[in-house]
């Protein structure tokens, strides 16, 4: 198994590092100082660059980065990832030979209309960006409610044994959103005190596992009963409402939460 490292960057960022002990790649190296102090420490060798998506806390590093080892770079062409060397597609499998490390490629466009993912079935690990967020999703800042929700069921589909790798720490307080939506659900109760005490502790709540994701996100539980029943009652969701009206009102109350 290979090493996932997250760096910690601005104020609730992780950027991510996975390693060999010798080569590495970095995902979302929103920091370039931040990613270099780490390689120099440990001696790694930067082999390649992966984007989830163009915002400028993942992609802000990547020029400083290059200019010091010019190395591929994977991401969306929609998204214009700076530096793209490797424009890459739904489906797609990248492959980094130093590490013997096989990526799938899955668009999941909502956030941005590039926004893709990476997920690595070797290291049950999937690197989610601002789509999947643990205990909740990232902002519909260019793509639908309809979108986002599709994606949201790509990754759902994947081994519920996967960890997810998202970059942000926000997952307290979707999960406080989660309990409002949900309250019935005894597990978002259980995992929102577990995530309190690691927080306490000063603990990542990152990687979370796609089971409890499953089982607490309500962005992956929209159509539920109890989270329907929530939505009519605080949002004035109408009786007809389909899935993405659901999913639509669950995103925008969560805005003004
Ligand atoms: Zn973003």
């Amino acid at each position: 198994m290979l090493s996932i490292w997250g760096l910690p960057a601005f104020d609730d960022n992780y950027l991510w590092i996975v390693h060999n002990g010798k080569d590495a790649i970095a995902v979302d190296p929103g920091d370039a100082a931040v990613v270099s102090k780490a390689l120099q420490e440990h001696g790694l060798q930067l082999r390649a660059i992966l984007a989830t998506h163009k915002h400028a806390d993942h992609t802000g590093g990547i020029a400083r980065l290059l200019a010091q080892s010019p190395v591929p770079v994977y991401g969306s062409q929609t998204d214009q990832i700076p530096g793209l060397t490797h424009p890459v597609s739904d489906g797609e499998r990248i492959t980094i030979p130093e590490l013997n490390l096989t990526l799938e490629v899955i668009a999941v466009p909502g956030h941005t209309l590039g926004h893709v993912a990476y997920y690595t079935a070797s290291e049950q690990a999937l690197f989610s960006g601002d789509t999947l967020i643990a205990g909740g999703c990232g902002r519909l800042f260019e793509g639908s409610a309809a979108q986002m929700r599709a994606s949201l069921n790509k990754l759902a589909a994947l081994p519920a044994h996967t960890r997810v790798y998202c970059a942000h720490e926000y997952t307290l307080s979707n999960l406080r959103f989660a309990a409002a939506a949900e309250p019935d659900n005894p597990q978002v109760a259980v995992r929102l005190q577990h995530v309190q005490s690691l927080r306490a502790e000063n603990k990542p709540s990152v990687p979370s596992l796609l089971a409890d994701e499953l089982a607490t996100n309500p962005f992956l539980r929209s159509d539920q009963h109890g989270i329907v029943a929530t939505l009519r009652r605080e949002c004035g969701l109408p009786e007809q409402a389909d899935a993405d009206a659901c999913f639509a009102a669950l995103r925008e109350w969560k805005n003004r939460f």
